[in-house]
């Protein structure tokens, strides 16, 4: 999938499809997922939760939770410019990669930090495992410098604090730390601020932003909000029930969208300047994935749909360069 801006590829996702084996049944989570994510750009994806977003990133480094299975598909990584398959190496291999060149913030930032342990101790240990530092002497020295980058108040008492210690904007400053530490080229961050109030998100966004530019990463960001999509990135990947359904360009994405979906998203943004009362959420909710409807699965909430959408499944088409759009009815 091309991008108009971005041209050497950082992981291309080809086909995938990832199932959840649970006792009411079989989780079709992912499906006929096919996405690039290029070097040094910012890549969103979005949609309502239980739509995949977070499946699909564990996917990137092959560590989607049990009872799910990555059941077709590949996670090509281009790794000092070879293609590796991720899904076809080895723990060890992975292990390699994992907190080193593909780094994770995730959005609970306790869920991410052990309570037994320091914040100090819990980034050095990262780096010591991925050899970035010689020893616990230059380890700490990193690991202030790495907490007074991501504006973390008194860096040098805060490392010797444990968690809970710490307010949740600092515990989060924390962990991008740790997801720092090794300097990663693909940062993935998973709802990182959705759990804090909204001038520390919004201040978190500022600093995620700046930390990407001034390092060169290439960050893959996951979020609901359109609000955070339009600021943060450069192309989007819209997400419903598993399946991209449009995926462009961010400023395309807000001016020129195609599926009804994406619509309905920007539809249900709030607007500072407008009255409360239009907001309007999407009418429904999204299919149980076990018993997925036939065809496109937006149309049960779909006010377009036609009998074609209720039969065949449509497929991802280009419409213009690097918009696409999953949808029968495209052109009109
Ligand atoms: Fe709606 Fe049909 Fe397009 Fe699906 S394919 S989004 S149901 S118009």
């Amino acid at each position: 999938m091309s991008s108009p801006q971005f041209r050497e590829p950082l992981i291309e996702v080809k086909d995938l499809y990832v199932y959840f084996y649970t006792y009411a049944g079989v989780v079709k989570a992912i499906e006929d997922m096919t996405f690039t994510i290029y070097k040094g750009e910012k890549f969103c994806m979005v949609g309502e939760t239980g739509c995949g977003k977070s499946v699909t990133s564990r996917a990137l480094a092959n560590i989607v939770p049990s009872p799910g299975r990555i059941v077709k598909g590949k996670v090509i990584y281009y790794r000092d410019g070879k293609p590796v398959n991720i899904l076809e190496l080895s723990e060890e291999q992975l292990r390699e990669i994992r907190g080193k060149e593909i780094a994770y913030i995730v959005q609970d930032p306790s869920s991410a930090l052990d309570p037994l342990y320091t914040i100090g101790y819990q980034i050095v240990e990262t780096m010591i495992d991925h050899y970035t530092v010689r020893d616990q002497k230059e380890g700490y020295k990193r690991a202030v410098e790495l907490l007074r980058e991501v504006l973390m108040p008194d860096p040098e008492q805060r490392i010797k604090n444990y968690p809970h210690e710490l307010s949740g904007g600092q515990r989060q400053r924390a962990v991008i730390s740790i997801g720092l530490s090794n300097m990663p080229r693909l940062l993935i961050a998973d709802e990182p601020t959705s759990s804090l109030d909204v001038t520390v998100q919004a201040q978190l966004l500022e600093l995620l932003r700046r930390l990407v530019r001034e390092h060169g990463l290439t960050l893959f960001l996951i979020t609901h909000d359109m609000g955070v999509v339009a600021e943060m990135c450069d192309r989007v990947a819209v997400l419903y029930a598993g399946n991209i359904v449009e995926l462009a360009p961010v400023d395309e994405i807000f001016k020129n969208p195609k599926h009804p979906y994406t619509m309905g998203l920007l539809r249900a943004v709030p607007n500072p300047q407008a009255d409360i009362e239009k907001l309007e959420p999407i009418p429904g909710t999204i299919p149980n994935l076990i018993y997925p409807p036939p065809g496109c699965r937006f149309h049960p909430r779909c006010p377009f749909a036609r009998d074609v959408c209720k039969r065949e499944k449509p497929p991802l088409v280009e419409v213009s360069p690097g918009h696409y759009v999953r949808c029968w009815l495209h052109a009109e």
